[in-house]
């Protein structure tokens, strides 16, 4: 078996033990290659995993365009978690649209409106949830477990593609045909809100058009951080 079909083997056994053992279980889709992985193998193998995604109202068009492709290949509707219209009003009326590269504070703050509260919203009720994110893909998620708890949601967190690399993400899209979002051939290897995200240069760490003004130490939005600090609390898978 090649080392591409164990991953495959290995993640589809992680998705159908969170399936089985953690119902109801949520994944969280940016819509980016990791995640279109995902969707991938959730679908085809028809588990009852919802999935749903962030829309911010600062994504770009290619980013959206993904969740009317995943319509039209696998006739599945991605569940749309907006944030509260009054708080995104309040943001900008007293700090201004794009406030956020004044400084850190500043940014979490606009993620938090726009993507952690609604991210709590999308995780009501659930007994665990699931991401796309890799080990290799930061400095901050070096340390990334295939399973871990959320101890700001109080709930069992999957990554099972925390092992990937890169290179696999893309055999597995190339190998199944998979729609990706046209910005990853354009220079953007992790993608999010349109303002906040820059293409980047051959060599580059993947994550450093993220923030780009920011250290890398501080370069996450807040989703997979617990009071404010990477806390990882690992559990035997
Ligand atoms: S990534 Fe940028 S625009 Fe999006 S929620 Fe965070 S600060 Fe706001």
């Amino acid at each position: 078996m090649s080392e591409l079909a164990t991953r495959v083997r290995d993640t589809l056994a992680t998705l159908e033990r969170v399936a089985e053992e953690f119902s109801p279980a949520v994944f969280a889709s940016s819509l980016a290659a990791e995640d279109m992985v995902l969707t991938d193998l959730i679908l085809k193998a028809g588990l009852p995993i919802g999935i749903f995604s962030l829309e911010t109202g600062r994504l770009h068009k290619e980013t959206l365009g993904m969740v009317e492709r995943v319509q039209e290949r696998y006739g599945y509707e991605i569940a749309l978690y907006r944030p509260v219209q009054a708080a995104v009003d309040a943001y900008v009326e007293k700090k201004g649209i794009n406030a956020f590269y004044d400084s850190v504070e500043l940014r979490k703050e606009c993620c938090q409106i726009r993507k952690v509260e609604p991210l709590g919203r999308a995780l009501n009720g659930k007994k665990a949830w699931v991401t796309g994110q890799r080990r290799a893909q930061s400095a901050t998620r070096s340390d990334l477990s295939v399973q871990e708890y959320d101890g700001s949601h109080s709930m069992e967190k999957f990554n099972p593609l925390a092992d990937w690399s890169e290179q696999e993400v893309w055999d597995y899209i190339r190998a199944n045909d998979v729609p990706y979002n046209p910005l990853h051939d354009q220079g953007y290897p992790s993608i999010g809100c349109e303002p906040c995200t820059r293409a980047i240069q051959p060599g580059e760490d993947v994550r450093a058009g993220r923030w780009w003004w920011e250290n890398p130490d501080s370069k996450e939005c807040g989703l997979h951080l617990v009071d404010g600090k990477l806390i990882r609390i690992k559990k035997a898978s």
